[in-house]
């Protein structure tokens, strides 16, 4: 079975060059005899579990607050440039899906982000404007890397000539909220050893965990990611589809659950800049939530992206919901520090952490089984150590 996914994943490797270049008009005919193969069920791996959600399934947050969970998928490219959906189609895709917001990020231009159907969107649909800036070395430019531009002011993007620095400092200027995309992309590598100080966040998931693992290499972004929280830098993870309408029949892989403050695209940029958002491989798959009691008081009232008030041995836990049958696995600035089984699929599963420094955080992954790579399913982002007095 697992020689036969790894061949899987190696046909459908040019179909996927797609994901972090301009669409390869070659790629197309790849793409088309591997979706087959490609919706064959593959148990326990990203993306075909069935666990039991819908719209307005409720999800844990905290006593006293007002916002909510809203699942976000991010990194969209439609035919406003080289998607081959045209929008309408994506965002009935994204809303059966049970999305309740969607992020359009075509190549190097907002245009679709001006059209009548962003601004109007079908079935209550969260419109988030964004853009991919990027070069492409197809066209002769300096290939440095791709960054996800989100809800940054103005029509027209940072000239793709402008390199990392111009474009940071311009995106900067505009507001934007700035995720590196696909960093180890074979085709499209980030040009810095680190992220750079004005991201926002790091797409550690480019669409499907374990089939695009050859191309986008997730576990190195993720790694890279872990490498910045050590070095005590706030810095979320997300997760993008990259779904240009070609060699995935729908929107419905990796999807961001984000806290929102409030319903909206604002609400959906300040919950992903404050780091409050888990990552989970399809809107179906199972979704881990992690929260701290910072006080000690039973209430835990600390979530993902939060930073602890003060030093000391705080109680975590982690709620899987849809996870019977996986694996947490806890990581700190040591790395993994723990294992445990999920037994039921409305689990809660404790840990006690000493969070003493800036640079000390825990996050959390579900994995299908702890040990293989490929196997992830769900990926939260970090409850923070006290701040620096
Ligand atoms: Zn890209
Ligand atoms: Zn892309």
């Amino acid at each position: 079975m697992l020689m036969q996914q790894r061949a899987m994943a190696l046909l459908t490797l040019a179909a996927l060059v797609a994901g972090c270049g301009k669409a390869a008009v070659t790629a197309r005919p790849v793409a088309t005899a591997t979706l087959a193969a490609q919706e064959a069920p593959m148990e326990g791996l990203d993306g075909d579990d069935r666990a039991v959600f819908h719209r307005g399934t409720p999800m844990p947050v905290p006593p006293g607050r007002a916002g909510r969970w809203l699942l976000v998928s991010n990194h969209n490219h439609s035919t406003y440039w080289d998607g081959e959906k045209p929008l309408p189609l994506m965002q009935s895709e994204a809303y059966l899906a049970q999305f309740d917001a969607m992020v359009l990020t075509d190549h190097n231009t907002m245009r679709g982000c001006e059209s009548p159907e962003f601004k109007a969107p079908p079935h209550g649909l969260i419109m988030v404007r964004g853009m991919e800036w990027g070069a492409f070395r197809e066209n002769g430019e300096d290939v440095v890397g791709h960054a996800g531009l989100l809800g940054m002011s103005g029509i027209d993007g940072p000239p793709t000539g402008a390199g990392l620095d111009g474009m940071l400092g311009e995106a900067t200027a505009r507001n934007a909220t700035v995720i590196i995309n696909h960093p180890f992309c074979w085709h499209n590598t980030w040009a810095q050893p680190k992220p750079d100080p004005r991201a926002h966040a790091v797409e550690v998931w480019n669409g499907w965990w374990y089939r695009v693992n050859p191309i986008m290499h997730n576990d190195q972004a993720l790694g890279w990611w872990q490498d910045a929280l050590k070095e005590g830098r706030h810095l979320a993870a997300v997760s993008g589809t990259d779904n240009h309408g070609d060699n995935i029949g729908n929107i419905a892989r990796n999807a961001n659950l984000v806290y929102a403050e409030t319903p909206d695209e604002a609400g959906i940029l300040a919950g992903i800049r404050a780091g409050r958002v888990s990552i989970t491989s399809s809107p179906t798959a199972g979704r881990l939530f992690l929260e701290a009691d910072a006080d000690g008081d039973g209430v835990y009232e600390t979530i993902m992206g939060e930073t602890l008030p003060h030093a000391g041995k705080v109680a975590v836990r982690a709620r899987v919901l849809g996870g019977a049958g996986k694996s947490v696995c806890f990581y700190t600035a040591k790395g993994r520090v723990a294992i445990a089984a999920v037994k039921s699929n409305d689990a809660t599963i404790p840990l006690t952490a000493e969070l003493t420094a800036p640079h000390d955080f825990v996050r959390a992954e579900l994995r299908a089984h702890p040990h293989l790579s490929f196997s992830m399913t769900a990926v939260s982002n970090p409850i923070y150590g006290p701040a620096a007095l």
